[in-house]
This record gives C-alpha cells, sequence and structure tokens, in this order.
C-alpha cells in the first residue's frame, strides 16, 4: 500500500505557526488580521464551509466578521457590501462564499473585491498575476495541494503532472502552479480522449473533476502520487449513512500509488489552512510588514 498523505496533520502544523505569528503580530505590531465572509442564502454546504473556516479563524486568534445575506439578495446589495468591506480598514480579507444564488453575477462579485483583500484567490488580477509568475493571492486549494506535493516529493522539476479538471478555482490555477515548479503539464477535461491512457503518464495525478470515485486504480501509474480534490456527498450502500468520498477510487488505488491523500482528511483541510494563511499575509501587506 502506498504511503497516505496526511493532509490533517500537515494543516494543523501549519496552523500552530500561523497562530504563532499571529499573537506576535497582535502583541508587536498591534495587528489583529480579520476576514469577512459573506454567505448569501442557506445552501447547507456552503453554511458548513463558512463554519468551518469561522471556527479557525477562532482557533488562530484570527477575527473574523460573518455576513450571512438572505437568498433574495441583489447583486447592488451584495457590491455595496463588498465596497464598504474594500474600505474599511480593519478587514484584510473579504471572502464570498461560492456559489451565489442566480440573480447574482458571480464574476462581477468576484472582481469588486480589492485584489489584496481577494484572500480566495480568484480576482483577474490575481489570475493574471499568477500566470506570469508574479503570485499574489494564490487560489487556497491548489496552494494547498502543492504544499502537500512539495512536502512528499521535495522537487517536482521534469515530472509528468496530470490535472484532471479545468475549473477557475481548482484545475486551471493547480496548473499554473505545476507549471511554475517546471512540471510537464497537462490538463485533462470533460471533452480528453483516452482519459485512462493520459493519467498513466502521470508522477503527479491530481484530480478536481466533482465524480465520486471517478480515477480509477488501472489508471495510475505504480508509484505515482496522488492528490485527490474531490470532495462528493454519497450515501453509503451498507449503513445508509452519508459520507463524504474522493474523485479517486481511493480502496483500490492506494495499493497502486507511491502516495495519495484520502478524503476526508486530504486537501480539505488544507484548503482552509492555506485562507488562513492567505488572511495572514493580506492582513501583513495591508500595513506594510514584510
Ligand atoms: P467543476 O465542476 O467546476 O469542474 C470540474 C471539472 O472536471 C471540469 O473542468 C470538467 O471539464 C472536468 N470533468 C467533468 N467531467 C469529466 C469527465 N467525465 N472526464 C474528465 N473531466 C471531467 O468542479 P471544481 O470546482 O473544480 O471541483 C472539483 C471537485 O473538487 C469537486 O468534487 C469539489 O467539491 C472539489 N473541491 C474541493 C475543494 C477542497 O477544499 N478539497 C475545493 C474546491 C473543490
Amino acid at each position: 500500500m502506498g504511503k497516505l498523505i496526511d493532509g490533517k496533520a500537515f494543516a494543523n502544523r501549519l496552523c500552530e505557526t500561523l497562530a504563532e505569528e499571529v499573537a506576535s503580530l497582535k502583541s508587536e505590531k498591534q495587528l489583529t488580521p480579520c476576514i469577512a465572509v459573506v454567505l448569501v442564502g442557506e445552501d447547507p454546504a456552503s453554511a458548513t464551509y463558512v463554519g468551518a473556516k469561522v471556527k479557525r479563524c477562532e482557533q488562530l486568534g484570527i477575527d473574523s466578521r460573518s455576513h450571512h445575506l438572505d437568498v433574495t439578495t441583489s447583486e447592488e446589495e451584495l457590491l455595496s457590501l463588498i465596497d464598504s468591506l474594500n474600505n474599511d480598514p480593519a478587514v484584510h480579507g473579504i471572502l464570498v462564499q461560492l456559489p451565489v444564488p442566480k440573480q447574482i453575477n458571480s464574476e462581477a462579485v468576484i472582481n469588486a473585491i480589492s485584489p489584496d483583500k481577494d484572500v480566495d484567490g480568484f480576482h483577474i488580477s490575481n489570475v493574471g498575476a499568477m500566470a506570469v509568475g508574479q503570485n499574489n493571492m494564490v487560489p487556497c486549494t491548489p496552494l494547498g495541494s502543492m504544499m502537500l506535493l512539495e512536502d512528499e516529493l521535495g522537487d517536482l522539476s521534469g515530472l509528468n503532472a496530470v490535472v484532471v479538471g479545468r475549473s477557475n478555482i481548482v484545475g486551471k490555477p493547480m496548473a499554473t502552479l505545476l507549471l511554475q515548479k517546471s512540471c510537464t503539464v497537462t490538463v485533462a477535461h470533460s471533452r480528453t480522449k483516452d482519459l485512462p491512457a493520459v493519467c498513466r503518464g502521470a508522477d503527479i495525478l491530481v484530480a478536481a473533476v466533482g465524480i465520486p470515485h471517478f480515477v480509477k486504480a488501472d489508471w495510475i501509474k505504480e508509484g505515482a502520487t496522488v492528490i485527490d480534490v474531490g470532495i462528493n456527498r454519497i450515501q453509503d450502500p451498507e449503513t445508509g449513512k452519508n459520507r463524504l468520498v474522493g474523485d479517486v477510487d481511493f480502496d483500490a488505488a492506494k495499493d497502486v500509488a507511491g502516495a495519495i491523500t484520502p478524503v476526508p482528511g486530504g486537501v480539505g483541510p488544507m484548503t482552509i489552512a492555506c485562507l488562513m494563511y492567505n488572511t495572514v499575509a493580506a492582513a501583513k501587506k495591508l500595513s506594510g510588514i514584510a
């Protein structure tokens, strides 16, 4: 069996370091990092994610301000809230939990956030900065996945990396970061021909598809490092209870992969830890602290 990449333990260590940094920012610089978290509507998964983020902030000594808006909120109202948060010097990070209800254009919302407060890293200018290697705010899930990969493998230079999925929040930024580390990167997606063969060429295989158990064990090269980004809720056929599974057929894949992230306990905790990382970085940058 391949090695389990313990994202939960890594995230806990990262958060301990961040908590120490927050404590010294408070005592030495009178700076308390603060994130505003905006949730529109009642989507239960979104509410769970927001709750987990707020809880992590509390553990680290980061201030969080929750704005829970009604599902009928107009785009204009949300943009007006973002404007006031952009102009509030006590707020260093702004996160609008996606998806937003359909009367609101998510691109307009993302691009209204000040790029230096864009702790999700989705603003078009942060995406462009990353594309030319001038990383500012890097999206949390790919950032956390890269931390796990570099911890596991060290130098990634020259490795064949296949990213399955081309979303703006995971697949594309993941490919950009792997390219920055001199991997030979292939981005596969729903139109890719002979996906199993493409995956078999991967030293690093990143699955960000959103389909439970999509990547099969015989798509994985012996010894490859597998990062499973997927978070899918399925009903367990035996217990009837809901549980979380990834995009990789983990039980079979773990015997082929050299190292693999589990779901839960892999990439998920890293996403929240990296949100904390970005918030501390934003607070320091906005306050002129190197
Ligand atoms: P998305 O739906 O925006 O994108 C899915 C991508 O998968 C698309 O680019 C599509 O081309 C590709 N795809 C779909 N069907 C395919 C097929 N049959 N063959 C090959 N490619 C196919 O999803 P997303 O937002 O990128 O999220 C992907 C998964 O990651 C989801 O399970 C999501 O819940 C999870 N996720 C996890 C975290 C985390 O913190 N771990 C964060 C974000 C997303």
